[in-house]
C-alpha cells in the first residue's frame, strides 16, 4: 500500500446553484397549454401575490444533473466501499427491496383509500407485524414510529399510561446505563420521568449491584441495550430482568441493533416488556441518510393494550384497521406511518426466511469478532472478549508514538484510503472509542483490507505522525472547523432562500 505525501485537494468546493445560475437558461420548455388565461387579481386576492418573480437559479437541465450527480460523488455510501460506522449498521441493501417497495401499486394508493379497497397494503403491514413478532417474541407489533427514537418515546408513553391506569403514578424515574445511545435519555426526559444513570460494571456490563441500589418504589423502568453498545451481551441478563421485575419496574429495550440477536435470542425471552426495532438499519433500508426511517414497537400482552392506534388486525377474512382501543397512547404519525420502509422490511424477511436471518446474525457475530482478534495486537480494545456485532478499541497505543496523535486523525486518515471512518468517541464511557460494526454483507476480502489499512494506519502513526494529523489528503474539503460549524451553521450554502 502506498501513501502519498500531501497532494492538492481533489476539486475545488462546490458551488451552489445560485452561483451557477445564469438568465435565461431553462430546464426544459413546455408547450402552450390552450387553456385561456385568466386575470390574476380573479384568481389571487392582491395581497397574496408577488411583487416580484421568485429568485430561482436559472440552469438547463444538463447542468442540473451534472450539480447534483458531481455532489452525490462527494458522498460516501455503502455503494462506494467499506462503511463499518458502529451502531448504525451499515449494510448492503438488497435491489430487490427497493424494487418491491416501490411499485406503483403500493407508492401510488391514496393514503385515504377505504380499507376494503387497501387490502394488499394492509396484508404487509399485518403480516410485518406478525413477522416482528415472532422475531422477538412479542405479543403485538405497531409500525407507526417514525425512527427507533420515536419508538423508544412510544414505549415510555406506554409505560407512563400503564402505571397511570393501575394507579402507580409514583414511579417517575427511569434508569439508563452510561453505555446507552443518547436518544434513551433524552427519549425518557421528554416524557417526563427522571433519568438515573447506572454506571457501568469494569468489564463494560451491567453492574446489577448498582442496579439494585438505584431501584426503588418510584422505579418506573429500566431501559437497556443488549448487546450494549460496547457489543458485549449481558450475561446476567435473566437476573436483571427478574430484579427490575420484583421491584415492580418494566424493562424497556434498546432493539436498534437487531442483527446483533435475530434468530438467536428473543428480548421477550429474555424477559423484557416492550421495545423498539429499526427496521432501518437490520431490515433493509439504509440508515444514517437522514431519510425516513420506521421504528416498530412490540410488546407484551400486559401493554398492548396502550400500543399506538390503529393496529392493523385481520378479522372474518378481511385486514383493518383498529381505531377502537380506549387504552391507546393514541397516533403518533400520519396514515399507516412509513409504509415504503415496511414494504421493504417485508420483502427482506421474506426473502431471508427465518433460517436466512438467523445466518444474517451469526455473520455479522462473525465478522466483527475475525476483526477484533486481527486487530488487538495493534490497537488496544478496552473490553477483549468475544463480542456481538461491534466492538470497541481506541487509540490509547498510537498516543504513545506521538502525543498529538488521537482517534480524530485516525478516522480522518482512513478516509485517504476510501473506507468511511467507524464511530469515533462513542460510547462516551470509552475513552477515545473507535466502534466498529462490519455487519454480515462485507467478504472476508474487504475485512482484510480493512485491517491491513488499520495497521497501515498504525504504521504511519509510528514513523510519520504529520502525515496523520493533516489527514485527509484526498477528500475536497480538508479539516473542518466542527465548534464554528456546530455555533454558526451556514445552512443556506447550497439553497438560498427564495
Ligand atoms: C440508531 C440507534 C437508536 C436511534 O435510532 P434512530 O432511528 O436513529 O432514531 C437508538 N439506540 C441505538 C442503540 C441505536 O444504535
Amino acid at each position: 500500500m502506498t501513501t502519498q505525501a500531501t497532494p492538492e485537494p481533489l476539486a475545488p468546493l462546490e458551488r451552489s446553484l445560485f452561483e451557477k445560475s445564469s438568465p435565461g437558461h431553462r430546464g426544459l420548455s413546455l408547450p402552450a397549454t390552450g387553456v385561456p388565461e385568466q386575470p390574476l387579481d380573479q384568481l389571487l386576492p392582491p395581497e397574496l401575490q408577488r411583487k416580484e418573480s421568485a429568485k430561482l437559479p436559472e440552469l438547463a437541465q444538463l447542468d442540473i444533473i451534472r450539480h447534483f450527480v458531481r455532489l452525490s460523488k462527494l458522498n460516501h455510501s455503502i455503494d462506494d466501499d467499506f462503511y463499518p460506522l458502529g451502531s448504525c449498521t451499515m449494510k448492503y441493501n438488497p435491489k430487490v427491496c427497493d424494487y418491491y417497495g416501490m411499485l406503483d401499486g403500493l407508492t401510488q394508493l391514496h393514503p385515504r383509500t377505504p380499507d376494503h379497497l387497501s387490502q394488499g397494503t394492509l396484508e404487509i403491514i399485518y403480516t410485518l407485524q406478525q413477522y416482528l413478532a415472532d422475531i422477538t417474541g412479542f405479543h403485538q407489533v405497531s409500525l407507526q414510529p417514525a425512527a427507533g427514537a420515536q419508538g423508544e418515546l412510544v414505549g415510555m408513553m406506554m409505560i407512563k399510561a400503564h402505571f397511570k391506569k393501575i394507579g402507580e403514578t409514583q414511579r417517575t424515574e427511569v434508569i439508563i446505563p452510561d453505555s446507552a445511545h443518547g436518544t434513551n435519555p433524552a427519549s425518557a426526559a421528554m416524557c417526563g420521568f427522571k433519568v438515573l444513570e447506572l454506571k457501568s460494571a469494569e468489564n463494560g456490563l451491567v453492574d446489577v449491584v448498582g442496579l439494585k441500589t438505584l431501584l426503588s418504589e418510584k422505579t418506573a423502568a429500566v431501559m437497556l441495550t443488549n448487546p450494549s453498545t460496547l457489543g458485549l451481551f449481558e450475561r446476567d441478563i435473566l437476573e436483571i430482568t427478574q430484579t427490575v421485575h420484583d421491584a415492580g419496574g418494566l424493562l424497556y429495550y434498546d432493539g436498534a441493533n437487531l442483527n446483533a440477536v435475530m434468530g438467536q435470542a428473543k428480548p421477550a425471552d429474555m424477559g423484557f416488556d416492550v421495545m423498539h426495532i429499526n427496521t432501518h438499519k437490520t431490515f433493509a433500508t439504509p440508515h444514517g441518510g437522514g431519510g425516513p426511517g420506521c421504528g416498530p414497537v412490540a410488546t407484551t400482552p400486559l401493554l398492548a393494550p396502550y400500543l399506538p392506534s390503529p393496529i392493523v388486525a385481520f378479522d372474518n377474512g378481511q385486514y383493518t384497521l383498529h381505531n377502537n382501543r380506549p387504552d391507546s397512547i393514541g397516533r403518533v404519525k400520519t396514515f399507516n406511518g412509513n409504509f415504503e420502509m415496511m414494504a421493504r422490511a417485508f420483502t427482506y424477511i421474506s426473502a431471508y426466511g427465518a433460517k436466512g436471518l438467523a445466518q444474517v446474525t451469526q455473520d455479522a457475530v462473525l465478522n466483527a469478532n475475525y476483526i477484533r482478534k486481527q486487530l488487538e495486537a495493534t490497537y488496544e480494545i478496552p473490553y477483549d472478549q468475544v463480542c456481538k456485532h461491534e466492538f470497541v478499541m481506541n487509540s490509547h497505543r498510537q498516543k504513545k508514538y506521538d502525543e498529538r496523535l488521537n482517534t480524530m486523525a485516525i478516522a480522518k486518515r482512513l478516509m485517504d484510503y476510501g473506507i468511511h471512518p467507524m464511530t469515533v468517541y462513542f460510547p462516551l464511557i470509552a475513552h477515545e472509542a473507535m466502534m466498529v460494526e462490519p455487519t454480515e454483507t462485507e467478504s472476508k476480502e474487504t475485512l482484510d483490507r480493512f485491517i491491513d489499512v488499520m495497521r497501515q494506519i498504525d504504521a504511519e502513526c509510528r514513523n510519520s505522525p504529520e502525515l496523520i494529523l493533516n489527514a485527509p489528503h484526498t477528500t475536497p474539503v480538508q479539516k473542518v472547523d466542527e465548534v464554528s460549524a456546530a455555533r454558526n451553521p451556514d445552512l443556506n450554502f447550497y439553497c438560498c432562500p427564495i
